[in-house]
């Protein structure tokens, strides 16, 4: 039998000859090896900052019901009407301003998409979310990095600079995009509203503030989408709505903007579920008010208790703590806490961040197993808590 014939009969990757494999392009390559937090079985799960509660069982009740109703055979509303209408009226702003994805990384892909590509510029502040330089770079959209100052917060004269240099080398409409990630993952700080309005005023493209934390931060861009056309809010379910597993986000900007995602995204790639599920969520937003409080509770003693094991941290606008362990190897203390059967996620490779670990604030009961484990990791792994 032929290679070929083998192939056809056993369709493995090992039977492809190398010489007619097609490659990935690059941009994919490049992007090896993916953007990912390890998935590791464990009963404590701090590593994705998602809800630790689910939503309530009557929203559930009421979406099971209401999913039985739809007609599967049908594609679901292309334009996400009634979504889109429950989202604007949830934010005192107008259907057309509202764009909806399969989570807020769907939302930013289409962003990129429409408006940075081939010979356009992103700028980003590192340490941040990794997925606005993932996306940029799958997109073809060049990188430009800018710093942060000592508490990760974007330095206005700093960014100014970088805005004027990346006019000089690329032209005056670029930047395409400035990303804000406010709070920012994995830091934890949101942005001054002084920040993110003289940064609205200042680019020559899009500003786009993802807000994936909102509802823990002391102030929102929102406030700003109304007089200042170049910025895009980015929000999402999967964390304080509790909805992590039904992949729904959403941005409100210009009608413009919106329309420019419309043209980019796929037709009908917002099934029929998630569109309930957001409507009928939001009706639940004192359910979600009442999880956010418990958090911020438990937030505020899991800070004191890193602070009391003497181990720096930073303040936190959101669901998860950013902490580090100086004087010891952070990849042994993550390590260590997997043994205890806790999951937090390791960035100390990410830019800025040597010996860093980002934890996510979950209930009392996890919050308790995190402190015991990192007590004892800590114990294990050199320096004896205090
Ligand atoms: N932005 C930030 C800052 C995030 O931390 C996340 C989730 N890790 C997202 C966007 C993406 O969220 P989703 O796609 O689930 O809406």
């Amino acid at each position: 039998m032929t290679e070929e014939g083998t192939a056809r009969s056993q369709p493995t990757s090992t039977t492809w000859p190398q010489r007619r494999r097609p490659a990935a392009h690059p941009n994919a390559v490049a992007l090896r090896p993916g953007y990912h937090s390890p998935q590791v079985e464990v009963e404590t799960r701090l590593n994705t900052n998602e809800a630790p509660e689910p939503p309530p069982q009557r929203f559930l009740a009421e979406l099971a019901a209401a999913v039985a109703e739809v007609h599967a055979n049908r594609y679901p509303d292309r334009a996400a009407l009634a979504l889109r209408a429950a989202i604007a009226a949830h934010h005192g702003v107008t259907p057309e301003q509202v764009f909806c994805g399969n989570g807020s990384n769907e939302v930013l892909q289409c962003l990129f998409m429409a408006y940075g590509g081939a010979g356009r510029t992103a700028l980003v502040f590192e340490p941040t979310y990794a997925l606005h330089s993932h996306i940029a770079r799958l997109t073809a959209t060049e990188v430009i990095v800018g710093p942060r100052d000592e508490h990760f917060r974007v330095d206005l004269p700093t960014a100014f600079d970088l805005l004027g240099r990346v006019a000089g080398e690329h032209g005056e409409a670029e930047p395409s995009i400035t990303m804000l990630c406010s709070p920012n993952n994995p830091t934890g700080g949101a942005e001054a509203r002084e920040t993110v309005e003289a940064l609205a005023g200042a680019v020559p493209g899009l500003l786009v503030v993802d807000e994936a934390y909102a509802q823990f931060a002391p102030f929102s861009a929102l406030d700003l989408v109304a007089e200042q056309p170049s910025v895009a809010v980015t929000r999402t379910f999967s964390k304080t709505w509790a909805m992590a597993a039904l992949r729904l986000g959403y941005l409100v900007a210009h009608p413009d903007v919106v329309a420019a995602c419309e043209q980019v995204v796929l037709p009908y790639h917002l099934d029929a579920v998630k569109q309930i599920a957001g409507v009928l969520a939001l009706q639940y937003d004192e359910e979600m008010r009442a999880r956010v409080a418990r958090l911020l509770e438990q937030r505020n003693r899991v800070a004191a208790a890193l602070v009391a094991l003497g181990l720096e941290s930073w303040p936190s606008d959101a669901n998860f703590i950013l902490f580090r362990v100086h004087d010891r190897d952070s990849a042994e203390v993550w390590q260590r806490l997997v043994d205890h059967s806790v999951l937090v996620r390791d960035v100390s490779g990410w830019p800025g961040l040597e010996g860093c670990l980002r934890v996510t604030i979950g209930t009392a009961k996890e919050n308790g197993r995190f402190l015991q484990a990192l007590e004892a990791a800590l114990l294990e792994t050199g320096r004896p808590a205090p």
